[in-house]
């Protein structure tokens, strides 16, 4: 996708509040318990190479990504450290994670089965480091019970083209008060946990919300995603343990002013009339950069003033009301601070019926990213 850099739209990245959130982590880890960095879906849309490299330098020692290409291109980029894919990877591409060192998350034998083609194709440098999923109650992937998870590492242990190098499980409510769910999943993991005849070398359960909440249970690797970039991952049901630092700001300038009159209608479909005389400032983002359609009526800051967005959010621009007639490059605050005021991902996604993840992902390339750098 052509990246807009002679357009006044941009996202700026804190990577100081970035390597700030896991070195506060760290502090809290068991020191036998390491942070893995999820950086998955463009580092949730704030940068893949970015911010695994300010991951590294704050002590992230491995990563998480969803997807093997994801995978590939931080080896690409030079990344050494351990990678896992918490998808289900294709059995055709086992050899290609082995030869990159790239470990794939396993929740079948089937999928064992499906894999010793391609890694008994020609030399084999390097056995395939195997994740086994556990599904303790996500519904997602993984094994449901411990009689197909033993005959699983039963035959993985009988090929040594695959070496078990972790068993993991994902919560689907450790973000929530209530923790009754939270500890079925938890008994179900250990129960699935026990039936292994051999330990693998990570075992691991926590997102950002479980070692947040609930770091009595983390094994000795957390994936910790949403929170590295300031994002509360429950929104603002739970208190995080520390301060978290959002790392993202979305800003853009004001292109086009004018006045219209009263009765005056703006936008596709002319669904916003103007009540009198008013101030419209256009502000070169659309639907097309990731600001959704739904957030007409909501609204973006200029010189610390909340301005709402009137008619419908086009393809590449948007109209808001102003408080009086400002001038072109005017400079417009869609996510973060402006003159003392703050717009937060979370106040975005509420108006949108959404989560942050959600507004944040779906940032696109064509907004350019510019980094703040570490100190
Ligand atoms: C995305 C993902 C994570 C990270 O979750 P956060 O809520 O962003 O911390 C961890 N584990 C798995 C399996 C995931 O898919």
């Amino acid at each position: 996708m052509v990246s807009g850099l002679h357009r006044p739209t941009k996202l700026v990245i804190d990577q100081q509040a970035i390597k700030a959130n896991i070195q506060q982590e760290i502090q809290r880890l068991a020191p036998t318990t390491v942070l893995w960095a999820v950086v998955k879906a463009n580092g949730y849309g704030h940068g893949m190479i970015e911010v695994a490299t300010t991951a590294r330098h704050a002590g992230a020692t491995g990563f998480c990504v969803a997807i093997l290409d994801e995978a590939l291109a931080l080896r690409q980029a030079g990344f050494t450290e351990p990678i896992l894919v918490l998808g289900i990877t294709s059995p055709a591409y086992a050899k290609l994670a082995a030869t990159a060192h790239i470990s794939l998350t396993v929740g079948s034998q089937e999928w064992l089965v499906d894999a010793l083609p391609s890694l008994q194709a020609g030399q084999l440098a390097a056995s395939l480091a195997v994740h086994f999923a556990v599904d303790s109650g996500m519904g997602r992937i993984g094994f449901r019970d411990t009689a197909t998870l033993q005959a699983a590492d039963t035959f993985l242990q009988q090929h040594a083209e695959f070496n078990l190098e972790g068993l993991f499980t994902h919560f689907a409510t450790a973000d929530e008060a209530d923790t009754t769910y939270f500890e079925q999943q938890a008994a179900k993991f250990n129960q699935m946990h026990a039936a292994l005849v051999s330990e693998p070398r990570y075992v691991h359960v926590s997102n950002s919300a479980t070692s947040l909440w609930h770091a009595a249970c983390n094994g000795n690797m957390v994936r910790f995603g949403v929170a590295l970039y300031g994002l509360n991952p429950s929104g603002t049901a739970l208190e995080p343990p520390y301060p978290l630092q959002p790392a993202l700001s979305f800003e853009s300038e004001l292109v086009f002013v004018k006045q219209i009159q009263a009765g005056a209608a703006v936008s596709y479909g002319a669904t916003y009339h103007a009540q009198q005389a008013e101030w419209v400032g256009t502000v070169p983002v659309g639907y097309a950069d990731g600001w959704q359609r739904r957030l007409q009526g909501f609204y973006v800051l200029i010189n610390g003033q909340a301005c709402e967005i009137i008619g419908r959010v086009c393809m590449d621009q948007l109209m808001v009301r102003l408080p009086e007639k400002l001038a072109v490059g005017t400079k417009v605050t869609l996510v973060g601070e402006n003159g003392g005021q703050t717009l937060s991902l979370q106040n975005v996604a509420d108006y949108a019926n959404t989560i942050h993840y959600e507004i944040a992902c779906n940032l696109t390339e064509r907004v350019p990213r510019v980094y703040l750098p570490e100190k």
